[in-house]
Protein backbone atom coordinates (compact mmCIF):
# COMPACT_ATOMS: atom_id res chain seq x y z
CA UNK A 1 0.00 0.00 0.00
CA UNK A 2 0.90 3.70 -1.05
CA UNK A 3 0.14 4.80 2.50
CA UNK A 4 2.33 2.57 4.39
CA UNK A 5 4.83 2.80 2.48
CA UNK A 6 4.83 6.55 3.04
CA UNK A 7 4.18 5.70 6.48
CA UNK A 8 7.21 3.56 7.03
CA UNK A 9 9.33 5.85 5.14
CA UNK A 10 8.45 8.52 7.74
CA UNK A 11 8.68 6.85 10.54
CA UNK A 12 12.31 5.70 9.36
CA UNK A 13 13.41 9.70 8.45
CA UNK A 14 12.23 10.11 12.08
CA UNK A 15 14.42 7.49 13.30
CA UNK A 16 17.78 9.18 12.03
CA UNK A 17 19.94 9.45 8.95
CA UNK A 18 20.67 5.88 8.10
CA UNK A 19 18.06 5.28 6.54
CA UNK A 20 18.15 9.25 4.67
CA UNK A 21 18.96 8.29 1.64
CA UNK A 22 16.29 5.75 0.67
CA UNK A 23 13.82 7.55 2.39
CA UNK A 24 14.42 10.79 0.37
CA UNK A 25 13.99 8.23 -3.12
CA UNK A 26 11.06 7.16 -1.80
CA UNK A 27 9.60 10.74 -0.90
CA UNK A 28 10.67 11.75 -4.08
CA UNK A 29 8.36 9.86 -5.99
CA UNK A 30 5.29 10.65 -4.28
CA UNK A 31 3.05 13.97 -4.72
CA UNK A 32 5.17 17.21 -4.18
CA UNK A 33 2.22 17.95 -1.79
CA UNK A 34 3.41 14.60 0.33
CA UNK A 35 7.04 15.72 -0.26
CA UNK A 36 6.76 19.02 0.72
CA UNK A 37 5.31 17.82 4.58
CA UNK A 38 7.78 14.96 4.93
CA UNK A 39 10.50 15.14 7.46
CA UNK A 40 13.16 15.50 6.57
CA UNK A 41 13.04 17.40 3.16
CA UNK A 42 13.53 15.74 0.15
CA UNK A 43 16.97 16.65 -1.23
CA UNK A 44 18.41 18.43 -4.89
CA UNK A 45 16.26 17.16 -7.54
CA UNK A 46 16.94 20.50 -8.91
CA UNK A 47 20.44 20.48 -10.19
CA UNK A 48 22.40 23.70 -10.37
CA UNK A 49 24.32 24.78 -13.23
CA UNK A 50 27.05 27.27 -12.80
CA UNK A 51 26.18 30.23 -14.54
CA UNK A 52 30.04 31.22 -15.66
CA UNK A 53 28.97 35.78 -15.47
CA UNK A 54 27.27 35.18 -12.55
CA UNK A 55 28.97 35.85 -8.74
CA UNK A 56 28.27 34.18 -5.93
CA UNK A 57 28.33 37.40 -3.92
CA UNK A 58 28.62 40.85 -4.50
CA UNK A 59 30.25 43.87 -3.02
CA UNK A 60 31.02 47.38 -4.02
CA UNK A 61 34.67 47.69 -4.59
CA UNK A 62 37.37 49.78 -2.27
CA UNK A 63 37.34 53.46 -3.11
CA UNK A 64 33.47 53.33 -4.17
CA UNK A 65 31.63 56.66 -3.19
CA UNK A 66 28.86 55.46 -4.17
CA UNK A 67 25.87 55.00 -1.57
CA UNK A 68 23.30 52.17 -2.61
CA UNK A 69 20.24 52.67 -0.99
CA UNK A 70 18.16 49.28 -1.16
CA UNK A 71 14.15 48.54 -0.17
CA UNK A 72 12.85 45.19 0.48
CA UNK A 73 9.83 43.86 1.01
CA UNK A 74 7.77 45.53 -1.57
CA UNK A 75 5.64 46.45 -3.32
CA UNK A 76 4.01 47.64 -0.41
CA UNK A 77 1.52 50.79 0.88
CA UNK A 78 4.69 53.15 1.39
CA UNK A 79 6.47 52.11 -1.74
CA UNK A 80 5.26 55.48 -4.05
CA UNK A 81 6.21 57.28 -1.16
CA UNK A 82 9.52 56.37 -1.19
CA UNK A 83 9.78 56.67 -4.96
CA UNK A 84 8.25 60.06 -4.37
CA UNK A 85 11.23 61.06 -2.06
CA UNK A 86 13.85 59.24 -4.22
CA UNK A 87 12.62 61.16 -7.46
CA UNK A 88 12.63 64.55 -5.54
CA UNK A 89 16.72 64.35 -4.50
CA UNK A 90 17.32 62.47 -8.02
CA UNK A 91 18.40 59.35 -6.10
CA UNK A 92 18.58 55.85 -7.90
CA UNK A 93 17.67 52.88 -5.94
CA UNK A 94 17.41 49.23 -6.12
CA UNK A 95 14.25 47.53 -4.95
CA UNK A 96 14.20 43.93 -3.37
CA UNK A 97 10.44 42.77 -4.52
CA UNK A 98 8.22 39.80 -2.89
CA UNK A 99 6.74 37.83 -5.68
CA UNK A 100 3.17 37.57 -4.08
CA UNK A 101 2.78 41.62 -3.22
CA UNK A 102 2.81 42.07 -7.28
CA UNK A 103 -0.65 40.58 -7.35
CA UNK A 104 -2.52 43.64 -6.00
CA UNK A 105 0.02 46.50 -6.37
CA UNK A 106 1.69 46.15 -10.22
CA UNK A 107 1.09 50.09 -10.59
CA UNK A 108 3.77 50.54 -8.01
CA UNK A 109 6.69 48.01 -9.42
CA UNK A 110 6.00 49.80 -13.16
CA UNK A 111 6.34 52.70 -11.01
CA UNK A 112 9.81 51.49 -10.12
CA UNK A 113 10.91 50.46 -13.60
CA UNK A 114 9.72 53.72 -14.98
CA UNK A 115 11.13 55.72 -12.08
CA UNK A 116 14.44 53.61 -13.36
CA UNK A 117 15.51 51.64 -10.29
CA UNK A 118 16.70 48.56 -10.41
CA UNK A 119 14.98 45.48 -8.67
CA UNK A 120 15.61 41.71 -7.32
CA UNK A 121 14.49 38.83 -6.56
CA UNK A 122 13.34 38.73 -2.37
CA UNK A 123 11.31 35.20 -2.82
CA UNK A 124 7.71 34.40 -3.34
CA UNK A 125 6.59 35.14 0.26
CA UNK A 126 9.79 35.90 2.57
CA UNK A 127 10.86 32.59 2.95
CA UNK A 128 13.75 31.68 4.92
CA UNK A 129 15.97 29.68 2.24
CA UNK A 130 18.23 28.34 4.59
CA UNK A 131 15.38 26.27 6.38
CA UNK A 132 14.15 24.90 2.63
CA UNK A 133 15.11 22.32 0.36
CA UNK A 134 16.20 22.51 -3.20
CA UNK A 135 12.41 22.09 -4.79
CA UNK A 136 11.40 24.78 -2.35
CA UNK A 137 14.13 27.25 -3.12
CA UNK A 138 13.43 26.81 -6.45
CA UNK A 139 10.12 27.13 -6.81
CA UNK A 140 10.43 30.44 -4.03
CA UNK A 141 12.96 32.20 -6.37
CA UNK A 142 11.63 31.40 -9.89
CA UNK A 143 7.83 31.42 -8.97
CA UNK A 144 8.95 35.63 -7.81
CA UNK A 145 11.24 35.94 -10.84
CA UNK A 146 8.27 35.07 -13.29
CA UNK A 147 5.74 37.50 -11.42
CA UNK A 148 8.79 39.93 -11.30
CA UNK A 149 9.16 39.83 -15.12
CA UNK A 150 11.95 40.26 -17.50
CA UNK A 151 12.76 43.46 -16.32
CA UNK A 152 13.97 42.12 -13.15
CA UNK A 153 17.58 42.57 -12.00
CA UNK A 154 19.89 39.67 -12.01
CA UNK A 155 20.14 39.33 -8.26
CA UNK A 156 18.55 38.31 -4.98
CA UNK A 157 18.72 38.95 -1.58
CA UNK A 158 17.64 36.47 0.87
CA UNK A 159 15.23 37.31 3.08
CA UNK A 160 17.03 37.66 6.62
CA UNK A 161 20.29 37.94 5.15
CA UNK A 162 19.88 33.91 5.19
CA UNK A 163 21.81 32.19 2.54
CA UNK A 164 22.96 28.67 2.81
CA UNK A 165 25.76 26.51 0.84
CA UNK A 166 22.91 25.15 -0.91
CA UNK A 167 20.49 28.14 -1.64
CA UNK A 168 23.59 30.51 -2.79
CA UNK A 169 24.59 27.75 -5.34
CA UNK A 170 20.92 27.23 -6.41
CA UNK A 171 20.46 30.82 -6.63
CA UNK A 172 23.44 31.61 -8.58
CA UNK A 173 22.41 29.29 -10.81
CA UNK A 174 19.65 30.71 -11.70
CA UNK A 175 21.34 33.53 -13.16
CA UNK A 176 21.04 35.60 -9.72
CA UNK A 177 23.74 37.30 -7.94
CA UNK A 178 23.15 37.19 -3.80
CA UNK A 179 22.89 40.92 -2.46
CA UNK A 180 23.29 41.23 1.41
CA UNK A 181 24.11 44.54 2.92
CA UNK A 182 26.76 46.51 4.69
CA UNK A 183 24.53 48.80 7.44
CA UNK A 184 21.03 48.17 8.59
CA UNK A 185 18.84 51.17 9.68
CA UNK A 186 16.73 48.73 11.64
CA UNK A 187 13.39 50.08 10.33
CA UNK A 188 12.09 46.49 10.13
CA UNK A 189 12.53 46.30 13.71
CA UNK A 190 10.74 49.76 14.61
CA UNK A 191 13.57 52.34 14.53
CA UNK A 192 12.13 55.74 15.20
CA UNK A 193 12.67 58.13 12.20
CA UNK A 194 15.90 59.81 14.68
CA UNK A 195 17.67 56.92 14.45
CA UNK A 196 16.86 55.90 10.58
CA UNK A 197 18.28 59.30 9.77
CA UNK A 198 21.51 58.96 12.27
CA UNK A 199 22.05 55.22 10.72
CA UNK A 200 21.58 57.24 7.02
CA UNK A 201 23.63 60.14 7.87
CA UNK A 202 26.67 58.13 9.50
CA UNK A 203 26.53 55.53 5.55
CA UNK A 204 30.60 55.37 4.56
CA UNK A 205 31.08 55.26 1.02
CA UNK A 206 30.71 51.88 -0.68
CA UNK A 207 27.83 51.17 1.72
CA UNK A 208 24.75 49.10 0.93
CA UNK A 209 21.98 50.09 3.19
CA UNK A 210 18.92 48.07 4.23
CA UNK A 211 16.21 50.08 4.62
CA UNK A 212 12.48 48.77 3.76
CA UNK A 213 9.10 49.89 1.80
CA UNK A 214 6.84 47.16 2.98
CA UNK A 215 6.08 44.53 5.59
CA UNK A 216 4.93 47.28 7.40
CA UNK A 217 4.55 51.01 8.87
CA UNK A 218 7.54 52.38 6.63
CA UNK A 219 6.24 56.25 7.81
CA UNK A 220 10.06 56.91 9.76
CA UNK A 221 11.57 55.59 6.73
CA UNK A 222 10.38 57.92 4.43
CA UNK A 223 10.61 60.60 6.78
CA UNK A 224 13.87 59.92 7.56
CA UNK A 225 14.54 59.28 3.66
CA UNK A 226 13.19 62.89 3.04
CA UNK A 227 15.44 64.40 5.96
CA UNK A 228 19.01 62.62 5.19
CA UNK A 229 19.24 62.68 0.69
CA UNK A 230 19.23 66.30 0.55
CA UNK A 231 21.99 66.30 2.95
CA UNK A 232 24.28 63.61 2.00
CA UNK A 233 24.38 64.74 -1.38
CA UNK A 234 25.65 68.12 0.08
CA UNK A 235 28.16 65.63 1.60
CA UNK A 236 29.33 64.90 -2.21
CA UNK A 237 27.44 61.72 -1.98
CA UNK A 238 25.98 59.95 -5.23
CA UNK A 239 23.86 57.08 -5.27
CA UNK A 240 22.98 54.26 -7.50
CA UNK A 241 21.68 50.95 -8.12
CA UNK A 242 23.42 47.64 -7.19
CA UNK A 243 25.35 47.02 -10.20
CA UNK A 244 24.93 43.61 -10.37
CA UNK A 245 20.75 44.24 -10.26
CA UNK A 246 20.84 46.17 -13.33
CA UNK A 247 19.00 44.74 -15.71
CA UNK A 248 20.55 44.51 -19.52
CA UNK A 249 16.66 45.19 -20.64
CA UNK A 250 16.56 48.16 -18.79
CA UNK A 251 19.46 50.14 -20.54
ZN1 LIG B 1 12.75 41.07 3.64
Amino acid sequence: MGVGAAALALLLAACGTAAQADQENSVAQQNSESAATAKPKPKASVQPTPVPSVKASWSPASGDKTIYLTFDDGPGPYTQKVLDVLKDNDVKATFFIIGKMIRTREADLQRVYDDGHATGDHTWDHADLSRMNAVQIDRQLNKAAVAIGPKMGPCMRPPYGALDAEARKLAVSYGMTPVLWTRDTNDWNKASQTQIYNVLMGAKPGDVILMHDGGGDRANTVAALRDALPKLKDKGYSFASVPVCVSHTTQ
